[in-house]
């Protein structure tokens, strides 16, 4: 199998009847890059910086940020790094910042949450992100946004960020694009709002799903509520991609529930274009994306969303066999 994953390296994930998607990779390290190459992947679709801090025992300093931020983005060679703001809180406490602990930490103070009442840090990683962009183009999305006005005080940090290395450096990226993570259901119901403001959304599908089922990522006697494959998630993730269309956002997913070839089918039918996953996963899922009949598989799909039975999964599987994978 590995020399089957390898012999498609070169190829696009193009489905049988024609539709290509982005297979990108999810990074925390500079080295995660290296499989760029070897996965065939077409950029990072998810570089999750915390682990920068994560793994340090003071606060990175700017420089530190920056000569990280650089190093991703020559590793990257030109191709697209979507760089993920700090997600700290929750599961990803620092103790140098003496964070709280919290009866619920999912649901407590973590990520923009965090980094919207830490400004200084919030601010100082903006500007090494704009810096180690310099005159190339710049990519960012930020997580666990669950209003408007949370995604929209951040855009304006990291404009004034912008504004301010221009005036210092001279420089500017060529193309900056700024996304949203969609991690919590309510900001689903509030896409349409930001039409025209954000450039992307990128669903995480490991919040979400565990905000969507109430079940929690982290135990594993309610991992099987917290299923993808089911009509009430896949529901949702239509809603949200027509929704996307409407609003004119383009649409991606970058959590882990990506990277099976049967969530891929019916991520790629809703007109997901980019699929973000861990570098194991991508010949896999390109393998048999390349085989589906997406238009197909699609019409089975819509179908059975109407009409599901109780074997939900299976009944997909089989709309998946049938159209050719
Ligand atoms: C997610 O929640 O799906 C995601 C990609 O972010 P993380 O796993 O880092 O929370
Ligand atoms: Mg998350």
């Amino acid at each position: 199998r590995q020399a089957v994953y390898a012999s498609l390296k070169g190829l696009p994930a193009q489905t049988k009847d024609g539709e290509t998607l982005s297979l990108m990779l999810n990074a925390g390290l500079d080295l995660d890059l290296d499989m760029l190459d070897q996965a065939g992947a077409d950029g990072v679709g998810l570089f999750r910086t915390e682990f920068q801090f994560l793994v340090s025992e003071s606060l990175p300093r700017l420089e530190d940020q920056i000569s990280l931020y650089r190093r991703v983005l020559d590793r990257a060679a030109g191709r697209p790094v979507i760089f993920r703001t700090l997600d700290l809180g929750g599961d990803k406490v620092l103790p140098i910042l003496n964070q709280l602990r919290e009866e619920n930490p999912a649901l407590g103070w973590r990520s923009i949450r965090f980094a919207l009442d830490h400004k200084g840090l919030f601010r100082r990683q903006l500007r090494a992100l704009v810096r180690a962009a310099g005159e190339g183009p710049l990519t960012v999305m930020f997580p666990m946004v669950t209003t408007p006005e949370e995604f929209r005080e951040a855009r304006a940090l990291l404009e004034e960020e912008v504004a301010w290395t221009l005036k210092r450096t001279g420089k500017t990226p060529s193309k900056l694009e700024i996304g949203v993570m969609l991690e919590t259901p309510a900001l689903a119901f509030s896409l349409s709002d930001l039409a025209g403001e954000v450039d992307f959304l990128s669903v995480g599908t490991n919040d979400l799903l565990q905000f969507f089922f109430a079940a929690d990522r982290m135990t594993p006697s309610v991992s099987d509520r917290y299923a993808l494959i089911s009509p009430a998630a896949l529901r949702f993730l239509r809603m949200v991609a027509e929704t996307c269309k409407t609003a004119g956002i383009r649409l991606s997913v970058c959590g882990e529930a990506t990277a099976t070839p049967l969530a891929a089918f019916c991520f790629a039918a809703f007109g997901y274009s980019s699929l973000s996953m861990s570098a194991s996963s991508i010949g896999p899922v390109k393998q048999a994306l390349r085989s589906i009949d997406l238009a197909g598989f699609r019409k089975g799909l819509d179908a059975a969303l109407e009409k599901p039975n109780g074997a939900f999964r299976n009944q997909v599987l089989g709309i998946a066999i049938e159209h050719g994978a």
